[in-house]
């Protein structure tokens, strides 16, 4: 088997590679060749910590695997990233283990890049102001990876801690965009594309805040309990997800499900859109909302990604096991 460990990641699989890795597995997904698994997700009731595992099989890929970790929020005060979680593939004809592979960074850059391959799809294509909700360790990989979609002329943003907005001003710097702390109603009326990324358990985007010809990326919502948009929002909008099954059990979708004002039915699978099933966005003025909810089979794909890169590049660790 091979080791890739957490310090290799970064030079081997970049943003495009994720982005190519997770939109095709969205469209293997909808065309039914690739599908996850239950997840498991417990508070465990030591450092406040979630864990759980995401597991699936691509038969296109032959990617099969899990994830396993969580979210420890006590990490970033002793140096640590808040997620932890390591990916583990197998030979889909042996069963074997094939790779242990460090999944923090993996993390971000799939997350990043399924909000990534929804704008691609779903957003106006003159959006030029993006809107941010959240500065935490997630928020820099997603505002790199959504610029990367439309030409956005600047960023603004909002969130709970304003002490940690300097994030986002500092990535838009980065990246050569000026960013302005704004409202939410500035970012519901002025964004063309919001992403939402924290991890509240109450609505902070209202439906009152958007105006509309918006594309929203809730990405934040991941967790039974969890909520970032109003869930009339929700409601209003037309409303795509990475897995059904999971948007309305631990998605943003959960609680419009909840109370009736979202069918299941009416939810839509992004991998519908990328195949060319569905036609996405519909007319200017119309609100798209994309649950990223993340799935298992995100993971195994930037992983067996980054594996093929590392085995390239002679950086994968072999171990007789
Ligand atoms: P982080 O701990 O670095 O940052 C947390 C963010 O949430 C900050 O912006 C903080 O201000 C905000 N926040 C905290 N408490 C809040 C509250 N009560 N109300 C509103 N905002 C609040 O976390 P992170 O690594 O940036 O992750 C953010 C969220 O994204 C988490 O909930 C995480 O579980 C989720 N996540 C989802 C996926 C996915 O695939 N959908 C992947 C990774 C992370």
């Amino acid at each position: 088997m091979f080791i890739v460990p957490e310090s290799e990641i970064a030079g081997l699989i970049d943003r495009d590679a994720s982005f190519t890795a997770v939109e095709s597995v969205f469209a293997a997904m909808s065309s039914k060749d690739a599908y996850n698994f239950p997840v498991i997700r417990e508070a465990i009731g030591h450092a406040d910590a979630l864990y759980g595992f995401k597991s699936g099989f691509d038969r296109k890929s032959l990617a099969l695997g899990l994830k396993s970790g969580g979210y420890w929020p006590g990490n970033e005060a002793n140096g640590l990233t808040n997620h932890q979680s390591t990916v583990i593939l197998f030979d889909a004809d042996t069963g074997k283990v094939k790779a242990l592979v460090g999944g923090n960074l993996l993390t971000a850059l799939r997350t990043a890049a399924a909000s990534s391959v929804s704008i691609k799809h779903l957003a106006p294509k003159n959006a030029k102001v993006l809107g941010m909700i959240g500065a935490g360790h997630q928020s820099a990989f997603q505002m790199r990876a959504a610029v990367e979609q439309r030409n956005f002329e600047k960023v603004i943003g909002w969130n709970f801690h304003p002490e940690m907005l300097s994030r986002l001003a500092d990535t838009a710097s980065e990246l050569g965009l000026p960013f302005e702390e704004a409202t939410l109603e500035q970012i519901g009326s002025d964004a063309d594309v919001i992403i939402s990324i924290t991890a509240s358990h109450d609505p902070i985007l209202m439906d009152a805040h958007v105006s509309g010809g918006t594309h929203i990326a809730c990405m934040g919502t991941d967790t039974k309990g969890k909520q970032e948009v109003d869930a009339a929002l929700v409601a209003r909008a037309t409303v795509f997800t990475d897995e059904i099954a999971q948007a309305i059990s631990i998605g943003e979708c959960q609680h419009a499900i909840a109370n009736g004002t979202l069918l299941e039915a009416d939810i839509i699978e992004l991998g519908s859109v990328i195949n060319g099933d569905h036609v996405g966005r519909s007319s200017g003025g119309e609100i798209t909302l994309f649950d990223g909810t993340g799935v298992g089979l995100q993971d195994l794909a930037v992983a067996s990604a980054a594996v093929d890169l590392a085995v390239e590049k002679g950086v994968a660790i072999e171990v007789d096991f």
